[in-house]
């Protein structure tokens, strides 16, 4: 049997790359912001409706250094606090503490799986310096909500934009690209990611100061144009030429990509309606308009008060028996990751703040299959297993 990983990352045609690449052969420059970043970041900016943008090695690195850039240590303590979500992929707390930051995690909205005006609003101190939401699954937080939220207590808002490229929402009956939100909206573009360039990220923002501060601190701190000049602690975070070819290649096939995953998404949702304890939560905040989805994930929720508990990973089991591979995303929560045992935790252990809606979906959340090239008889079968595993243990 043929196995289906959840995720198959988006390929150009062969000849699409070996074109693109070969310039990089003729002009011998494979890395250091050449002509194939350029073009990429001027293709992007574009395409993501967004003011500003600077390519990254990764998304984490651009989460990092937009940390750095935004410069957002409190001046009396020497730290401070940035209020976030444990229901993400590691890398966004990690991106805080190794800033020397502390995370401050607040509950989740189980609707839309994102953190709310309100439950941030209420971990606001004087030692917070900043919010970093997380827009999970291609789903969209509160953006205005959280715009006047963070004008209000003059708060930095960084977001993790990884799931969500592509996607546009309409505020004020103006479509804008989601990554034009916040103080900066990072991107990631790893393999596993709706676009990728093998692995890559990108920071957008609308303060145009920030491109210059970015494109040096993804470059050891040296200032550009002036190479005695080390002007910050920075890192080694640029996008290498090949994988700027490759996004050039994938940014061609984009839009029919996210048609195939529409066409899947429905498909599942079609499958997967009524059924008693299976729910599918909903993509769209019920404050932001979402005009486009990109359909990054599919997850689908088994209710632990219909089914009991550990019924999640019975039904993750026996899809793996039938070759087919879904994935936990997120569990565990952040707050819960092991190297921060002792410091955060969701139960409100250690003075940290309980995340008990988070806590309950990473248990009973299962993200499915879903990419471009997903046949749909495949999602009808893996619909089906879904159905009849509910059927047999379920209740
Ligand atoms: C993938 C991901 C990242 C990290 O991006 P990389 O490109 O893998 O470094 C950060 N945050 C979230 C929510 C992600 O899913």
């Amino acid at each position: 049997m043929k196995k289906i990983f959840v995720t198959q990352p988006l390929l150009p045609p062969i000849e699409d790359f070996i074109q693109e690449t070969k310039d990089i052969f003729d002009s011998k420059w494979l890395t250091n912001m050449g002509q194939k970043h350029q073009q990429l970041e001027e293709k992007l900016k574009d395409y993501l409706q967004v003011g500003g943008i600077s390519l990254t090695v990764n998304g984490h690195l651009a989460l990092e250094l937009s940390i750095q850039a935004l410069d957002l240590k409190d001046a009396k303590s020497g730290n401070g606090e940035v209020i976030t979500t444990p229901f993400t992929f590691i890398s966004t707390t990690h991106s805080i503490v190794r800033n020397g930051l502390k995370p401050v995690f607040a509950d989740i909205d189980p609707d839309t799986c994102c953190i709310t005006p309100e439950t941030i609003e209420s971990l606001i101190t004087e030692n917070t310096v900043a919010i970093m939401p997380v827009h999970v699954y291609g789903n969209v937080c509160d953006v205005e909500g959280i715009e006047a939220l963070a004008k209000k207590h003059n708060l930095k808002v960084i977001y993790d934009a990884a799931h969500t490229f592509g996607v546009q929402v309409k505020v004020n009956g103006e479509t804008r690209g989601i990554g034009s939100f916040g103080d900066v909206s990072i991107f990631s573009f790893h393999a596993t990611k709706v676009f990728n360039t093998i692995e890559g990220g990108a920071a957008c923002f609308s303060d145009e100061s920030l491109y210059r501060k970015l494109y040096n601190l993804k470059d050891f701190g040296i200032r550009y144009g002036n190479p005695d000049y080390i002007e910050a602690v920075g890192a080694n975070a640029k996008m290498n030429e090949f994988s700027a070819a490759m996004g050039l290649c994938n940014l061609r096939y984009i839009d029919d990509a996210l048609a195939k995953r529409k066409a899947i998404a429905e498909l599942y949702r079609e499958k997967l309606s009524d059924i008693e304890g299976v729910s599918l939560p909903s993509f769209n905040d019920p404050k932001t308009e979402l005009v486009k989805c990109n359909y990054a994930y599919m997850p689908v929720v088994f209710s632990s008060d219909v089914f009991g508990p550990g019924f999640r990973d019975k039904i993750m089991a026996v899809m793996a028996e039938q070759q087919v591979f879904s994935r936990k995303y997120f569990y565990p929560l952040t707050n819960d990751a092991q190297c921060y045992e002792g410091q955060f935790s969701s139960d409100g252990a250690n003075g940290s703040n309980p995340t008990p809606h988070a806590f309950k979906l990473a248990n009973e959340v299962l993200t499915i299959p879903i990419y471009a090239a997903l046949d749909l008889e495949d999602v009808e079968r893996i619909s089906e297993i879904i159905k009849q595993t509910v059927k047999q243990h379920g209740k």
